[in-house]
């Protein structure tokens, strides 16, 4: 039996620079995957009741969805790419890209990995649980039924 080649491992992928690598002229946006374009996220009414969370293990429920909470606004994020995205990581409609992606600045963007949020839900069983810990039972137990009494009978 012939011996496996053996193949020369792969060298490590080149690193991308931090923000104060960055050379004159260049941008993160050179070195990034197109992070900010792979998702959206949209705010959410601050849950309540069981049914407003039961709507939040609904969207969990979807997969490639998740909540978070920052600076007390809850989030839904959906990771989905951008149909405009192209495989170069550029986008095919720069020029007329939504106003929301004109806005959008490298300032604060996620090109550092470093996000940080006061909470975050992945899974529709965390959200349970954090619910149960916060609100009265889901289900009250049925109330005790109350004794049938019998008819009152006056005797002339
Ligand atoms: S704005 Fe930030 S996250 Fe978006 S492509 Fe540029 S560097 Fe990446
Ligand atoms: S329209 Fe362009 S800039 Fe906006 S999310 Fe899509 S690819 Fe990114």
């Amino acid at each position: 039996m012939p011996r496996p080649k053996s193949t020369p491992p792969l060298p490590p992928p080149p690193r991308k620079p931090r923000r104060d690598e960055l050379k004159p002229g260049e941008s993160l946006c050179d070195h990034c995957t197109g992070k900010c374009c792979r998702y959206f996220s949209t705010p959410l009414e601050t849950p309540t009741g069981w049914d407003d969370y039961d709507a939040i293990r609904w969207y969990l429920a979807h997969g490639r969805t998740m909540v978070y909470v920052h600076e007390e606004t809850w989030y839904l994020l959906v990771s989905s790419d951008c149909q405009y995205l192209l495989p170069d990581h550029r986008c095919a409609i720069y020029h007329d890209r939504p106003k929301i992606c004109r806005e959008y600045t490298t300032k604060d963007c996620e090109y550092d990995d470093d996000w940080s949020f006061d909470k975050v839900f992945e899974a529709p069983e965390q959200v349970w649980e954090y619910a149960a810990a916060l609100l009265p039972p889901r289900r009250k137990p049925p109330a005790p039924r109350k004794p049938e009494l019998l008819p009152i009978v006056t005797i002339p």
